[in-house]
């Protein structure tokens, strides 16, 4: 085996962001890959099918809190990188759960922070030198703006939600460990991401799936609220450029800049099906859209200026949101297999967050 290949733990590596790293980190580079998941409601290693096989690829089922266990795989594994995408990510879960979030969001973040410090100071110079913790974290720190604005790398934290509000905590734990103790951390926070494997309880794969099934499609508030879609796949590759050229102790901010309200997400996702999936009534899907109470503190806009990570890595996003949309529907429609036992047995489509 090469000496020189880096190893990369990948925390939440069987979640929809994580498992598209996963899939990009062993098709495009050379990186020995250890995924370290719960495998909660959102992990499943059916999102790792294609890669599972690789000798490059190892899987660790576990919680980032679990301590112990973390740093006996780090004393063993001995990686060079650690990209921590373990996460409660789900805004109405938060609302019903929030002590979840604030567990593995902000405890689970402590613990492999605690973890990673002790393991660093046991390297060589030369291997401290290119150590690297990448915390991946959400635009949704930064609150919610009016109609003009965007977020940058200054803006000041602002978080509304449960989810939000436990992954700003995580991030300043994040950068507390670089300023602090000298840790060599990457902060991304990136605007809200769509594609292949993403749980069916976020809006674009609901809708998708509630459409196909005659099922209504709920639009919380009057659909106004504005947000910047990125294609995962895009978002993977910021990753692999922020974690392999960013400079340590920096953030980064990720966006498509393709903001749409929620109703034209909607209206998008219904001209996509009327063309290639259409009802079989002859009916649009638009005709399935309903108007349901809104989420309790439900953010306005969220939008991004990314010219640091273009300008400094040269990164920008490939797909436009109709392009992305187009491929991801395409996806659902070709892979039952995947979603169709999670809504089956995991998640049914039914409203979350409206209790507290
Ligand atoms: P996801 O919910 O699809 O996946 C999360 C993964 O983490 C799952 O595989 C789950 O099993 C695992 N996990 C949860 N709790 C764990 C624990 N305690 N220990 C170990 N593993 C655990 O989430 P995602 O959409 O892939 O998001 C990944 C990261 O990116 C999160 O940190 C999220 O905050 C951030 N993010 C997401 C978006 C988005 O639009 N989805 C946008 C920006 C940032």
């Amino acid at each position: 085996m090469n000496k020189t290949v880096k190893k990369i733990i990948v925390t939440g590596g069987a979640g929809f962001i994580g498992s598209c790293l996963v899939r990009q980190l062993i098709r495009e580079s050379q990186y020995e890959v250890l995924v370290y998941d719960a495998l909660t409601y959102a992990g499943t290693l059916t999102s790792l099918k294609d890669v599972l096989s690789s000798p490059r690829l190892t899987f660790v089922q576990g919680e980032i809190q679990d301590t112990a266990k973390i740093a006996d795989l780090f004393a063993s594994y001995q990686p060079d990188i650690i990209m921590n995408l373990a996460a409660e990510s789900h805004v109405d879960r938060s609302i019903e759960g929030p002590a979840r979030f604030v567990e593995t969001n902000i405890l689970g973040t402590f613990a492999l922070l605690d973890a990673s410090l002790k393991y660093f100071r046991t390297l060589t110079e030369a291997k401290k030198s290119n150590f690297r913790f990448h915390h991946i974290s959400t635009d949704e720190v930064f609150g919610s703006l009016g109609a003009e604005g965007f977020f940058r790398e200054e803006t000041a934290y602002d978080p509304r939600s449960p989810y939000s509000s436990s992954k700003a905590a995580s991030d300043h734990l994040v950068m507390a460990w670089f300023h602090t103790y000298g840790l060599p951390v990457l902060l991304t926070n990136c605007s809200n991401n769509y594609g292949p494997y993403q749980f069916p309880e976020k809006l674009i794969p609901l809708v998708t799936l509630n459409a196909l099934d005659g099922k209504e499609l709920p639009i919380y508030g009057d659909g106004s609220n504005i947000r910047d879609w990125l294609y995962v796949e895009d978002h993977a590759k910021a990753l692999v450029a922020v974690v392999e050229r960013g400079t340590p102790g920096g953030t980064y901010v990720i966006g498509g800049n393709q903001e749409r309200t929620n109703l034209q997400v909607v209206h998008e996702i219904c001209a996509v099906l009327d063309e290639i999936s259409p009802n079989s009534s002859g009916s649009s899907y638009l005709d399935q859209i309903v108007f349901v109470t809104d989420r309790p503190g439900h953010d306005a806009r969220y939008a991004i200026d990314a010219g640091k990570i273009k300008s400094e890595l040269g990164w920008q996003p490939v797909e436009t949101f109709r392009s992305g949309l187009m491929r991801t529907i395409q996806w659902y429609l070709n892979n039952e297999w995947w979603w169709g036992p999670l809504r089956k047995d995991v998640y049914g489509g039914e409203r979350l967050g409206i209790k507290p």
